[in-house]
């Protein structure tokens, strides 16, 4: 079985409607945007604060993104 390494957040921009759930959610790691969206911006991977957040997301927008290890 393969470890899966989480290495960056993202937001899509095409989906965010900048509901802030997010941000409401955990401030620390989800900020509104001057473009309106949200983007991460935990210094730290917080995988399971992220997954709880891509849950609440409305939309969906908030992917995680795993390196597979070998
Ligand atoms: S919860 Fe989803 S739609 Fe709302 S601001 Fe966050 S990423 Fe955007």
């Amino acid at each position: 079985m393969n470890d899966r390494k989480l290495i960056r957040v993202e937001v899509d921009p095409n989906l965010c409607v900048g509901s802030g759930m997010c941000v409401n959610f955990n401030p620390d790691l989800f900020q509104i945007q001057p473009d309106g969206h949200a983007a991460y911006v935990g210094r730290k991977l917080d995988e399971m604060a992220a997954l709880d957040a891509a849950e609440l997301c409305p939309v969906s927008a908030i992917n995680l993104i795993y390196e597979e290890q070998q």
